[in-house]
């Protein structure tokens, strides 16, 4: 797999190489301009979601929805 996948704010030039095949990316850049707390969640969400089967995937895509939001508001500068 060699597609690039480039990030979510709109403008933002930089890409990915997409060897783990997401959806959706944000740079450092901008991911850096999200708020610590709900990345934490996220990464704990995340973990949590791969050990366990019965977890809900639509919590972790909540939650990705909300920070890119962040991330796209935050680098228009709104
Ligand atoms: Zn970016």
């Amino acid at each position: 797999m060699s597609d690039r996948i480039s990030c979510c704010v709109p403008f933002c030039r930089r890409t990915l190489r997409n060897d783990k095949g997401y959806s959706e990316w944000i740079c450092q850049e901008h991911w850096r301009m999200t708020d610590k707390f709900p990345r934490r969640i996220l990464a704990r969400r995340k973990k949590r979601l791969k050990t366990d089967a019965t977890y809900p995937a639509k919590k972790v895509d909540d939650l990705w929805q909300f920070l890119k939001k962040q991330a796209i508001e935050r680098a228009a500068g709104i």
